[in-house]
């Protein structure tokens, strides 16, 4: 069972693995960089959303433009902030012109993914969007008929409370949507309150997510989502390092708390 930090280690690597991807020629060749994603290293909660635009193509840095304002705005609401959670996407490149995903990009990127969950080890993921809603229910049922629904999965080799929201962007400009979007961020205190899922034994869980998809092994029964009995935010704990401590460059260009 590896410690904290030795998870942190090992999810830097994976992204100095990932920052010279090569196996998606044309993406490869029309990034700026990488965007491997950002966030709390030992978040207890995950949000994934499709691909990095422009501006996160630019900064490196995932949900840097509109949408990820409304995100920051969204956590605020709930008393969360990044440096709570970690944020990535289903692809780690932006597509040329903002495209769709392709299945090969979706296929080939998977294996990044699904290393950072059994890495950061969320009790929680917050699909947003379809992409990485389909992706990660391994299922082609929409986002409409399955916001705001909490399941418990089996991704990899972790047991995660998977949580699909709307995505960002589709709210921007549409009122009904963004309160959706709201109320359902707004049961995400009462989530993470819960207790962690169950994780299945290790002995009858696959190789750890090294495998080129998403491994979803088994849908667990989903139990209501309780009310917690204090109306504390229950916000996982930062892991931020002491200034200038445990931090190479690779790390604070990864962005990580
Ligand atoms: N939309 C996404 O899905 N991801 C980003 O990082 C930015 C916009």
């Amino acid at each position: 069972m590896a410690t904290k930090d030795e998870r942190r280690a090992q999810l830097t690597d994976v992204y100095r693995e990932a920052r010279g991807c090569p196996r998606c020629p044309e993406l490869a060749s029309t990034r700026t960089q990488v965007v491997f994603g950002a966030g709390n290293a030992d978040a207890d909660l995950m949000f994934v959303g499709e691909a990095p635009g422009a501006k996160e193509d630019e900064q490196g840095v995932p949900f840097v433009g509109a949408a990820g304002k409304l995100l920051d705005q969204l956590l605020r609401e709930v008393g969360l902030s990044r440096s709570d959670v970690f944020v990535a996407n289903v692809l780690k490149c932006r597509p040329p012109g903002n495209r769709d995903p392709l299945p090969g990009e979706i296929e080939n990127c998977s294996d990044y993914l699904m290393r950072q969950v059994e890495l950061i080890q969320p009790r929680v993921i917050c699909t947003l969007g379809n992409f990485s809603t389909k992706l990660l229910r391994g299922d082609p049922t929409g986002i409409s008929r399955l916001h705001g629904q909490a399941e418990i999965l089996v991704i990899g080799a972790r047991a995660v409370r998977l949580y699909p929201l709307f995505h960002p962007a589709a709210a921007l400009y549409t009122r009904s949507l963004l309160e959706t979007l709201q109320a359902d961020f707004a049961r995400l205190p009462a989530l993470l309150a819960l207790d962690p899922p169950e994780q299945p034994e290790p002995a009858a869980t696959p190789e750890p997510a090294r495998a080129e998809r998403p491994e979803i092994v088994a849908a667990l029964p989903v139990p209501p989502i309780a009310e917690p009995d204090s109306p504390g935010t229950s916000a996982p704990a930062t892991t931020e390092p002491p200034a200038g401590e445990n931090e190479g460059p690779d790390e604070r260009q990864l962005g990580l708390f």
